[in-house]
């Protein structure tokens, strides 16, 4: 099978997904290897963690664009958030999960299913898949990248991590060490809100570290600076995105990543051991059937149009 690379305005890159799915797959229980072994025969998590991205060349998944990213305001929480009429990477995640959990389910459907939602879990830990409308996510924050002409949601997905210059094998081993965050029961809607909340530090330079200093107007003499396109200041400010910011956000990259991994193994764990949800899961899922009630299913229209 031809799996066509495009590069995509929302995505970790190639080799932060693969990271994500790496990490996952050292921690499946045998359960959870086998049935993914049954739905994607030869083929791994790693190797389809991109799949969904590679969709965007593909005209019948069009509509399914909107499902690697949401926009929550500064000020708001998902469920309070103004929804986007095509969908959104939260309802998307319920929606492949519900599909994987259902014994009705055919397995061409379940497989697509694990694709989307190893590509998902991944997209919604990169704080900028959870952004501003008034920047799409960073995409419309210029920035210069060591010199090179870049923008903030660029730098995310693919940038710093690249920098580092380990393949995805040797970035997941070296995150995925004894040391580790302990896995909480959660849910996307709560991922997301999360990931809203730590993408302001993404959008913060420190005067030491230069980061304004090629600003001739605004030399950034303030301790700290907000930049981004969503700020009065923005025009005049484009920020230099070096070595300073690298360090600075290095382990929150790193955690992200890691989080993810581990995440993903978990919910796969769960749902292939057809673990009953948890209260706080049945909650967001009453939530979420209230946003389909009020504005549609979107997700579930493009995802069966597509597959048709
Ligand atoms: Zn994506």
């Amino acid at each position: 099978m031809y799996v066509i690379l495009v590069s995509a305005a929302h995505a970790w890159g190639l080799r932060g997904h693969r990271i994500v799915a790496r990490i996952a797959e050292n921690h499946l229980n045998e359960t959870a290897q086998s049935q993914v072994k049954e739905l994607l025969g030869s083929d791994t998590l790693t190797k389809v963690a991109n799949e969904a991205d590679s969709y965007r060349s593909d005209s019948k998944w069009k509509c399914a664009a909107p499902l690697h990213y949401v926009s929550i305001e500064d000020n708001e929480q998902y469920l309070t958030a103004e929804k986007h009429a095509q969908g959104d990477i939260v309802r998307a995640m319920f929606y492949f999960e519900d599909i994987l959990r259902d014994e009705k389910s055919t397995k061409p459907m379940k497989a697509i299913a694990l694709k989307w939602l190893v590509h998902l879990v991944g997209d919604i830990h990169q704080p900028l898949h959870v952004g501003r409308s008034c920047d799409r996510g960073g995409n419309s924050t210029k920035v210069r990248w060591f010199g090179s002409d870049s923008n903030l949601h660029k730098v995310w997905d693919s940038q710093l991590i690249n920098h580092e210059e380990l393949s995805y094998t040797e970035f997941a081993d070296f995150l995925d060490k004894a040391d580790q965050p302990r896995i909480e029961p959660s849910n996307y809607i709560a991922w997301s809100n999360e990931a809203r909340q730590l993408r302001q530090q993404l959008y913060t330079c420190l005067a030491k570290d230069n980061c304004c200093e090629r600003n001739a107007k605004r030399a950034c003499k303030a301790p700290a600076t907000e930049f981004g396109s969503c700020s009065a200041e923005a025009p005049e400010l484009t920020v230099n995105v070096e070595y300073a910011y690298v360090e600075k956000n290095r382990e929150l990259l790193n955690r992200q990543l890691l989080k993810a991994g581990l995440r993903l193994a978990d919910l796969l764990n769960r749902i292939f051991a057809a673990t009953p949800l948890s209260d706080q899961e049945k909650a967001a899922r009453v939530a979420i059937e209230k946003i389909r009630r009020d504005a549609g299913d979107p997700v579930k229209d493009c995802v069966m149009q597509a597959v048709k």
